[in-house]
C-alpha cells in the first residue's frame, strides 16, 4: 500500500514537472517579443495561425450571442465553443485566452504519456518521452504559443485514447470501456477527421483479440463500445448508446450476448455510413490534380489550390527525421528503441497507427509528422533508461539519464530559439482592420485574398467571399480576377461576385430538400454568370465586362482590402484567373518582379537575377534583352504619411514599367496588364476611378475602398 502510494505520488511529481517544462519552452517566444510593439494589439500578442482567426471569430459570435446566416462563423465547432466556454469562466482577456491556449492544452499531453509509462512500470521513461514528445520540433510548431488551432489537442485526445485502450487490454477493468468510449467522441466533437485514427485502433484490437486472445469477451465488450462511439450519427445520440451499452454491460445476465452486441454495433456502424468518410480523408491529399472540372454544364477547368499550398508538398528525409524527434539521430534512435521497446512490451504495438499516421508525411505532406512524435519519444526515452539499468552505480545511473535526455532534447530546445515566427498581421494592418469594423456592417463583403479572410472577418466582423477554408479554383477565380485585372471590369466583377455568393446561398436554402434528393448541382458563381447573361462561352461573358452590362441590384456594401503584403503572392493570386476556363490552358504569366536588394552603378540599378534598369536611358535588360521602359515611377510616402507618385513617360508605345517605391526601397518590375491591374493602380499608385470607387482607409501598409457600383 505504501509503495503504491509512492508511486502515485511520484507519478504526480513527474507530470508536474514535464507540464511546467513544456510550458516554459513555450514562453521563449513570448520573452523573445516581449517588447517588439508590432506584434502586440491593444497590448496584447496577437496570435501566429491564420485559422486561429476563423476559431476566434465563433467564440466571439457565441459569446456575443449574435450569428449571421451564411456568415461562415463557425459557432458550432468544438474550437469555437470551448474557447467561449474558457472566456466565460476564466479571468482572462479574449485575446490572451487564444494566445496560452495552445500552451496549456497542447502540454496535457504529458498525462497520457506518463501514465502510459506507468503501466510498463517505467516511470523514468515516461518523465524522458513526456519532456521530449512535449516540445518535439512539429509538435512544438504547430503547438507554440499563439497557434492557436485544433493542434493544440489533436494528438493530446489520441494519446488519450492510447493510454485508455492500453490499460483496458492490459487490465480488462470496466471503467476503461466507458473511457475509451467517451475519450473517442470527445476526439471527434474536437477534430472530425479523427475517424480514420480511431477506426486503425479498432482494426488493431480487432486483430489482437482475434489473433491472442479469443476467448476473452472483454475485448468485444471494448470493440463494440469504440464502435458504436464511432458510428455516423450526432454526438449526442452516440453518448446516449455508449452510456446504454456500458450499463447493460454492467448486468452480468447480458454476457450471453456480447457477440451480438458487436455484430448489431458494425451493422449499425456501415448501415450509418460510418465508413463513408474514411478513405476519402486523404485523399485530397495524396491525390492532387492541378485542374478540377465541374462534372456538368459548361465543364469549367479551375486552377486548384493545393498546387500552391506548401504543407501538401514533399519533404526531405532529414527535415522529416528533424520534425518527428527534434534530430536526425535521435530519430534512428527513437526508431530502434521503440521496435525494442515493442518487443519487451508488446502492447506498444498499439502506438502504430500514431506512428504510421506520422510517416505518411513523406506522401501526404509535413502536416502528419506531429502524430509520430509522442509515440516514437517512447523509444528514444526506452534506451536511454535501459542503458541506464546498465549502469553499476545509482550515481552513474542518474548521470547517463539526465545526459542522454539533455542530448535529445537539446535540438529541439535549439530549434524553438530560432523558430521566431511573426504573428498574422502586424499592429498596424489591425489597426486598419479595426477602424473599418466602425465603418462596415456585419452584411457588408470586404474583397481580398483568401489569407486575408479569416483576420478580416474576426477583426473587421464583415463577410468575405474567400478564406483560409473557402479557397476552391472556383471560388478565387473571381476575386483573383477583381485584384488582377482593371479596376472597370473589377468593379463589375465585384458587384457580380457578392450577389452571386448571397444568392447562392438563398438558393441552397430554399431548395434544400431538392438539392438532396434530386442531387441538383450548384454551379459556380462565375458558370451561373455566363449563363444567365446569355453567354455558352465563358470567354465571351468576360469580355462583356467591358461593356455596358446591367448588373445585379445592390442590396450591401462593397469594401476592397489591399495590403502591401500582398505584392509577395500577387503571381500566386494571378494564377487562379490567368487560366482559360473553358479549355483548362494556363495563360502566358505577366511580367511581375519585385526587389528588394538592389544596387546602383551610376546610370545603372542592378535589380538582381541580371535585371538592369538604365535609369538615363531609361532601357531595362532582362534575359540578356536590352528593352525601353514605357514608364518610370516613383512613389513616397511624407512624414504625415501623405502618399504621393511621379510618373515619366519615355516611351508610350512600350510594354514595361519600372516602378520605385522608395519609402519601401522596392523596385517593381511589370507588363502594361500588370500595371493596369486593380491591385496595382489602387494599392501601390492610389489611381482611381472616382466613379467607381471611395476611398476610406489609406496606409503605406494597406488600402480600403468602397466599391460605388
Ligand atoms: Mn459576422
Amino acid at each position: 500500500m505504501n509503495n503504491l502510494k509512492k508511486e502515485t505520488k511520484l507519478t504526480l511529481l513527474y507530470i508536474a514537472v514535464a507540464f511546467s517544462f513544456s510550458v516554459a519552452v513555450r514562453m521563449i517566444w513570448f520573452y523573445q517579443f516581449a517588447n517588439y510593439e508590432a506584434f502586440k494589439f491593444n497590448s496584447e500578442f496577437m496570435i501566429n495561425t491564420n485559422d486561429g482567426y476563423y476559431w476566434a471569430e465563433g467564440a466571439r459570435d457565441i459569446l456575443s450571442g449574435i450569428s449571421q446566416a451564411n456568415d461562415l462563423s463557425p459557432i458550432t465547432s468544438a474550437t469555437s465553443q470551448l474557447t467561449a466556454l474558457l472566456a466565460f469562466v476564466l479571468p482572462f482577456s479574449f485575446e490572451s485566452l487564444i494566445l496560452f491556449m495552445p500552451v496549456f492544452l497542447s502540454s496535457l499531453i504529458v498525462i497520457p504519456i506518463i501514465l502510459i509509462a506507468k503501466n510498463l512500470d517505467n516511470l523514468n521513461m515516461g518523465l524522458i518521452a513526456a519532456l521530449l514528445a512535449s516540445i518535439g520540433w512539429s509538435y512544438y510548431n504547430r503547438t507554440m504559443i499563439g497557434y492557436y488551432d485544433t493542434d493544440m489537442l489533436n494528438i493530446v485526445l489520441p494519446m488519450f485514447l492510447l493510454w485508455s485502450i492500453i490499460w483496458a487490454i492490459k487490465t480488462n477493468e470496466d471503467k476503461y470501456l466507458i473511457i475509451t468510449a467517451i475519450d473517442i467522441l470527445i476526439y471527434r466533437w474536437w477534430y472530425p477527421q479523427s475517424y480514420s485514427l480511431e477506426f486503425s485502433f479498432f482494426a488493431l484490437i480487432l486483430l489482437y483479440a482475434l489473433i491472442w486472445d479469443r476467448k476473452n469477451t472483454y475485448n468485444y465488450k471494448l470493440l463494440a463500445i469504440m464502435m458504436l462511439a464511432m458510428i455516423g450519427v450526432e454526438g449526442y445520440i452516440r453518448l446516449v448508446l455508449v452510456l446504454g451499452i456500458f450499463y447493460i454491460y454492467k448486468q452480468k445476465r447480458f454476457d450471453k450476448y456480447i457477440y451480438y452486441i458487436l455484430g448489431a454495433s458494425i451493422l449499425i456502424f456501415f448501415a450509418s455510413g460510418g465508413f463513408n468518410p474514411i478513405w476519402g480523408n486523404l485523399k485530397g491529399y495524396v491525390f492532387k490534380d492541378a485542374v478540377s472540372v465541374g462534372e456538368e454544364g459548361l465543364k469549367l477547368h479551375f486552377y486548384s489550390v493545393m498546387q500552391t499550398v506548401k504543407e501538401a508538398g514533399h519533404i526531405s528525409f532529414e527535415m522529416f527525421t528533424n520534425r518527428i524527434s527534434g534530430h536526425v539521430v535521435t530519430f534512428v534512435a527513437s526508431v530502434g528503441g521503440f521496435i525494442y521497446l515493442a518487443y519487451r512490451h508488446k502492447i506498444m504495438l498499439f502506438g502504430l497507427p500514431l506512428i504510421g499516421l506520422g510517416f505518411l508525411a513523406y506522401v501526404g505532406g509535413l502536416r502528419f509528422t506531429i502524430y509520430a512524435v509522442p509515440v516514437l519519444a517512447f523509444g528514444a526515452a526506452f534506451l536511454i533508461t535501459e542503458a541506464a539499468r546498465y549502469m553499476p552505480t545509482k550515481r552513474l545511473k542518474f548521470l547517463t539519464i539526465t545526459a542522454l535526455s539533455m542530448a535529445i532534447l537539446y535540438p529541439n530546445i535549439a530549434h524553438v530559439q530560432e523558430y521566431m515566427v511573426p504573428t498574422v498581421f502586424n499592429a498596424d494592418e489591425v489597426e486598419i482592420l479595426d477602424t473599418l469594423k466602425n465603418r462596415a456592417g456585419r452584411e457588408d463583403y470586404v474583397v481580398s485574398w483568401w489569407d486575408y479572410g479569416y483576420p478580416l472577418r474576426y477583426y473587421s466582423d464583415v463577410k468575405t467571399l474567400i478564406d483560409g477554408g473557402k479557397h476552391s479554383g472556383a471560388v478565387n477565380f473571381p476575386v483573383s480576377f477583381i485584384l488582377t485585372n482593371p479596376q472597370d471590369v473589377s468593379a463589375k466583377m465585384a458587384r457580380l461576385d457578392v450577389e452571386y455568393t448571397e444568392k447562392t446561398f438563398k438558393f441552397k436554402e430554399d431548395n434544400k430538400e431538392l438539392i438532396r434528393d434530386k442531387n441538383l448541382t450548384i454551379f459556380s458563381n462565375i458558370e451561373q454568370m455566363t449563363k444567365d447573361y446569355g453567354f455558352s462561352d465563358t470567354n465571351d461573358f468576360l469580355l462583356s465586362l467591358q461593356t455596358d452590362i446591367k448588373l445585379p441590384d445592390k442590396t450591401r456594401d462593397i469594401y476592397l482590402y489591399l495590403p502591401y503584403r500582398m505584392l509577395d503572392i500577387y503571381p500566386t493570386v494571378e494564377m487562379f484567373s490567368n487560366i482559360n476556363l473553358m479549355n483548362a490552358k494556363m495563360k502566358e504569366r505577366s511580367l511581375f518582379y519585385v526587389s528588394k536588394m538592389f544596387k546602383q552603378e551610376q546610370n545603372i540599378i542592378n535589380l538582381g537575377y541580371g535585371i538592369l534598369f538604365d535609369t538615363q536611358n531609361a532601357t531595362i535588360t532582362i534575359n540578356n534583352r536590352k528593352m525601353p521602359v514605357k514608364r518610370f515611377v516613383q512613389t513616397s510616402y511624407s512624414q504625415n504619411m501623405k502618399f504621393s507618385k511621379d510618373i515619366q513617360v519615355s516611351n508610350p508605345a512600350e510594354n514595361i514599367t519600372v516602378i520605385y517605391m522608395s519609402s519601401f526601397n522596392t523596385f517593381l518590375v511589370v507588363d502594361e496588364k500588370t500595371y493596369n491591374s486593380l491591385y496595382v493602380q489602387l494599392m501601390l499608385l492610389e489611381e482611381y476611378d472616382k466613379t467607381l470607387f471611395e476611398e476610406v482607409i489609406m496606409t503605406p501598409q494597406a488600402k480600403v475602398y468602397r466599391l460605388k457600383v
